[in-house]
C-alpha cells in the first residue's frame, strides 16, 4: 500500500491520506483510501438501522476501505447518549468484525470510550481523532494499548509533548492547511526534527494498517 501521513481528512482527492466518506459519497474513487461511518452530529434517529446496514454493505465489500469512522461520542449535541453509545458500539464491533481500525470523534467522552474499550478488549487500534484535550485525559488514554492521539491544526501545546513517539499520528481533518505544514508545526511542538517526526509516523501508520 502507499504510505499514509493524514490519518483524516474530509478533503476528497487525497493521496497519501484516508478520506472521511459519507453514504452520500459513492462511488468510491479507487486511487484513494477512505474510512466510513455514522459521525455522532449525523444520527438521524429514525433509519439508524439502515443506515448502519449502508456502512457495513460498503465497508465489507471495499478494500480500500480500511478504517470504520469516524463515529464516537460527543456532549456537545442532542441526541440523548443511550443513543450515541448505541451507535458507537456497532461501529466497535464492526470494526471488529471487518478488521479495520476505528476512528473516534470523541468531545469529553474520553471516559465512556476508555469503559468500552476495557469491555470490548478490541484487537483493532483505535485513534481519537483531532485530539485536544488536556494532559489528565491524554495520561488516562495511554495507559490503555493499541489505542492511538491523532493531531491536527489545533492541539494543546503540553500535552502533545507527552504523546509518546509510538502514539502519535497526524490529520488535516477540516482544515485548509496541508498536512505538511501541519507537521513541521506538531514536530516543532514536540522539539523534533521534521524528518524523524514523519519517520515516526509513517511506522505508526504502516503498523496500524499492516493488513490492509
Ligand atoms: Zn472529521
Amino acid at each position: 500500500m502507499n504510505a499514509i501521513y493524514d490519518i483524516h481528512t474530509h478533503k476528497h482527492f487525497t493521496q497519501e491520506a484516508i478520506i472521511n466518506a459519507s453514504l452520500n459519497d459513492m462511488p468510491l474513487n479507487k486511487d484513494f483510501y477512505y474510512s466510513i461511518g455514522l459521525h455522532p452530529w449525523n444520527l438521524n434517529i429514525n433509519n439508524i438501522e439502515d443506515t448502519l446496514k449502508n456502512i457495513e454493505s460498503l465497508a465489507s465489500s471495499a478494500d480500500n476501505i480500511i478504517a470504520i469512522g469516524e463515529c464516537g461520542l460527543d456532549s456537545n449535541i442532542n441526541i440523548p447518549l443511550e443513543i450515541q453509545l448505541y451507535v458507537f458500539e456497532r461501529h466497535i464491533l464492526l470494526s471488529e468484525k471487518l478488521k479495520k481500525p476505528l476512528i473516534i470523534h470523541c468531545v469529553k467522552r474520553s471516559e465512556d470510550i476508555l469503559r468500552l474499550h476495557k469491555k470490548y478488549n478490541p484487537n483493532m487500534p483505535w485513534i481519537f481523532h483531532g485530539f485536544r484535550s488536556n494532559i489528565n485525559v491524554l495520561k488516562n488514554i495511554i495507559k490503555h494499548d493499541n489505542i492511538y492521539i491523532s493531531i491536527g491544526e489545533k492541539f494543546n501545546a503540553e500535552t502533545i509533548l507527552n504523546i509518546p513517539d509510538e502514539k502519535i499520528l497526524i490529520e488535516t481533518d477540516e482544515s485548509e492547511l496541508t498536512i505538511e505544514y501541519i507537521s513541521k508545526k506538531v514536530a516543532e511542538a514536540r522539539k523534533q526534527s521534521h524528518e524523524s517526526f514523519l519517520e515516526i509516523i509513517n511506522k505508526n501508520t504502516s503498523i496500524i494498517f499492516k493488513n490492509t
